[in-house]
């Protein structure tokens, strides 16, 4: 079998895995190209160091829930090469994962530099070609099915196959449109909101678990509003220095990404910290408060489940004095704390970071990708893996796991 010279541009997550499948096939030779001095640098600082590799959810209809872009082309891929199997491959290099309580899995080092190195030996063995500090500048056609890979000093390389896994990288996504693929406009993914609000940012440090936020945004396009329904999410709210933070919060940046990014992050995000509660029972909860503790002050007796630091903001944002006893809250104040407890709004004044993680929504047009190979529809031989696809997953493991699962499936279809 005549031997098939495979470029692989990116020495990421995706990258690396693709070239090392790949290169475990007997007849390919396999040169990984990285621009970087030292390839996965992602890596390596990601999940706060620690490397969160993918997330404990074994079953491809739920994990595909996780991706607020491409969940539905992963569908079928996920059946093929899933987190477990993620697992399975870690566990054979010698690498144990665990699982924390909310489904992420790390490396038991928890350090990202366990993964760092089984994937460079991993690449040693199977006899990949690594090229660091080498910046792929342009690809050109070489007779009718091979390609010319020309580097940044004017190096040719001349190659059967090529993967594009240059991640959210301009000179990647240059590459793919040179060779004919369209892109949905890249906006970052997973960030906290800011908010100018001095009494909340001094509750820095209060976390409420679960709360309910919601995205209202007055500019949306009818159409738009009727398909942002992921505009709401639950879970934990972090409150910090400079707005709200969390994996509630997260998830919601994710969703809205795109609504976000074109009302550049001016919106007012809804926030109902008792979501587990109706409107009515919050109301009840008070009005008992009223009868049964009628001389305690309001603000040192909260009839429910949120602290007293924040009841006490709370209280202030619903214009109610402190210093009253229960006995004397008119049923209008009643009426304002549960509309502050179940409804609050707060203007977002811009997007912060998340330092554990952060993705780019957009990418590399999925129509145009065979999702049974990876190969490009427009450019035969093109192949791509990674966060390069108009892919993105909420925060958790689920963007490795991209990475792993379009990298693999691309190595199949490189060596058939
Ligand atoms: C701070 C941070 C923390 C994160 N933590 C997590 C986490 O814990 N869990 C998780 O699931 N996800 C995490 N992510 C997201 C995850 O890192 C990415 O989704 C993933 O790394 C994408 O892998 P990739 O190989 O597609 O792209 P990348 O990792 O971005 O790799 C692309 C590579 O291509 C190279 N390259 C680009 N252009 C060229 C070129 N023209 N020539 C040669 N080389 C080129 C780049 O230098 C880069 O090394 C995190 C992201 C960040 C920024």
């Amino acid at each position: 079998m005549a031997i098939t010279e495979v470029v692989v541009i990116g020495g990421g997550a995706a990258g690396f895995f693709s070239a090392i499948h790949a290169a475990q096939a007997a007849h390919t030779q396999v040169i990984l190209l990285e621009a970087g001095r030292q390839p996965l640098a992602k890596v390596r600082i990601s999940g706060g160091g620690r490397c969160n590799v993918t997330h404990h959810c074994f079953e491809p209809s739920q994990l595909v829930q996780n991706y607020p872009r491409g969940g539905k082309a992963l569908r079928g891929a996920f059946s093929r090469f899933q987190p477990l199997d993620v697992v399975r491959w870690f566990n054979g290099e010698g690498v144990k994962l665990k699982t924390e309580s909310d489904g992420r899995m790390f490396p038991i080092t928890d350090d990202s530099e366990t993964i760092v190195e089984a994937l460079m030996f991993a690449a040693k063995k199977a006899g990949v070609f690594l090229r660091n500090n080498v910046l792929v500048q342009k690809i050109e056609r070489f007779g009718s099915s091979k390609f010319e890979v020309i580097l940044k000093n004017g190096e040719p390389l001349v190659c059967d196959r090529l993967l594009l896994a240059t991640g959210s990288s301009p000179s990647g996504y240059a590459i793919a449109r040179s060779l004919g693929h369209e892109l949905e406009s890249p906006v970052p993914s997973l960030f906290t909101f800011n908010i100018k609000d001095p009494k909340l940012n001094e509750l820095a440090g209060v976390s409420v678990n679960p709360a309910q936020v919601k995205l209202l945004i007055p500019s949306l396009s009818t159409d738009k509003k009727k398909s942002a329904r992921n505009l709401e999410q639950s879970g934990a709210l972090l409150i910090t220095h400079w707005g709200v933070s969390g994996p509630a919060v997260l998830k919601l940046s994710a969703w809205a990404a795109r609504e976000l990014h074109d009302c550049k992050y001016q919106a007012k995000l809804a926030i109902n910290w008792l979501p587990n509660l109706k409107a009515e029972e919050v109301k009840q909860m008070l009005l008992n408060a009223k009868t049964e503790q009628p001389k305690k002050f309001i603000s040192n007796y909260c009839p429910v489940d949120v602290s007293l630091r924040l009841w006490e903001y709370l209280l202030d944002k619903a214009e109610v004095e402190l210093e009253k006893r229960w006995a004397d809250i008119s049923h209008k104040s009643i009426q304002q704390i549960v509309n502050v407890l179940t409804a609050s709004e707060y203007a977002i004044a811009g997007k912060g970071a998340f330092k554990e993680e952060f993705v780019t929504c957009g990418g590399i047009r999925l129509q145009d990708v065979n999702f049974q190979t990876m190969e490009s529809k427009i450019c035969q031989g093109l192949f791509f893996a990674g966060e390069i696809l108009d892919i993105d997953g909420v925060t958790g493991g689920f963007n490795f796991q991209n990475a792993w699962t379009t990298a693999w499936i691309a190595a199949q279809g490189i060596i058939a």
